[in-house]
């Protein structure tokens, strides 16, 4: 299988991933790599596991995924950032 992403640049590169979200085949250069916690059902044990797996998604969805950021940090990020509202201070 091919890059998707190549292919739609009229190039042939194998793939070396394919896109947890989507599913598209991409090569290294459009693979983003990430960290996501694994958790259990309640009453398995530890709710979330010490050790992070490995996602990866394409560049589309890995854009997309980040799209509420402004920084390019591949950690994920907390959802609300109290920082975020403490800059009108009276
Ligand atoms: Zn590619
Ligand atoms: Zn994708």
């Amino acid at each position: 299988m091919n890059c998707y992403d190549c292919d739609r640049e009229d190039r042939t590169v194998p793939a070396t991933a394919v896109c947890r979200h989507c599913g598209a085949a991409v090569c290294t250069e459009h693979a983003h790599a990430t960290t996501e916690l694994v958790t259990r059902n309640a009453g398995l044990g530890l709710a979330t596991l010490p050790l992070p797996a490995r996602r990866i998604t394409c560049t589309t969805c890995y854009d997309a995924e980040h799209s509420g950021n402004r920084t390019t940090s591949t950690a994920p990020r907390p959802r609300h950032r109290p920082a975020d509202l403490a800059g009108d201070r009276r």
